[in-house]
């Protein structure tokens, strides 16, 4: 993948700004807000690949956005930037569920180094998707290598878990899966309630973005009583 969104929540311009300036120079696409509110409705849009969030905000700490994101489902990776040693024990010890953390006056390179580090590991098996070529199911139509999407030739904008759950939906065509199977497939791991809930969400969007009529879906179905079934 290249141009990933990267979200940054700090509220020292000098600090954003470096970090802005060395992220495009490496090809990502920084988006800049200084406070936890903006940067949690960024994140729900499903607009960031990643996230390098400072602890000390004004009003709504680091350490609550974070905690606050993994609570809606959002498993975007999450960079702690801290300002002292002290707060690394906070970040470690209280299971926030942010990947990595970089202790401040840190270097641009070592943040970035740990960025792409956490998405090869959030991302990587979408980036080895490739030689596939393109799949066409109606009005929609998947480019496999390129990992773009579109919808009666128009390119349709998904986030990387659409595209994930999409991609195992299409692998299992007409097959029902259970919403537990898709959760494994889509974050690797077993499921609680919340993210079958999750993938309800997921699925609503997928429909919203690839199917003609939402309502009516005539490609991504409800199993009912088990899950989801993709119909080409
Ligand atoms: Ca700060």
């Amino acid at each position: 993948m290249a141009g990933e969104r990267i979200l940054v929540v700090e509220d020292e311009p000098a600090v954003a700004r470096g970090l802005t300036y060395a992220l495009k120079a490496d090809g990502f696409e920084p988006v800049w807000v200084d406070n936890g509110q903006q940067a949690l409705e960024v994140a729900r849009q499903g607009e960031a690949h990643a996230v390098l969030l400072d602890i000390r905000l004004p009003g709504m700490s680091g350490f609550d956005v974070c905690r606050q994101m993994r609570a809606e489902g959002l498993r975007l990776p999450i960079i702690m930037l801290t300002a002292r040693d002290d707060e690394v024990d906070k970040i470690v010890g209280l299971e926030l569920g942010a990947d990595d953390y970089v202790v401040k006056p840190f270097s641009v390179r070592e943040v970035i180094t740990r960025l792409r580090a956490q998405l090869r590991r959030a991302y990587g098996e979408l980036a080895n998707t490739t030689g596939a070529g393109r799949a066409r199911f109606g009005a929609i139509e998947v480019d496999w290598d390129r990992l773009l999407v579109f919808r009666e030739g128009r390119p349709v904008n998904l986030t990387p878990t659409e595209f994930r759950l999409l991609k195992h939906l299409i692998a299992n065509a007409e097959r029902p899966i259970s919403r537990e199977a898709l959760v494994e497939a889509v974050w690797g791991y077993a499921s609680d309630i919340e993210d079958d809930r999750t993938i309800d969400v997921h699925i609503r969007h997928l429909r919203e973005k690839l199917e003609e009529d939402p309502a009516a879906p005539r490609h991504i179905l409800t199993a009912r009583g088990i899950g989801y079934r993709f119909k080409p």
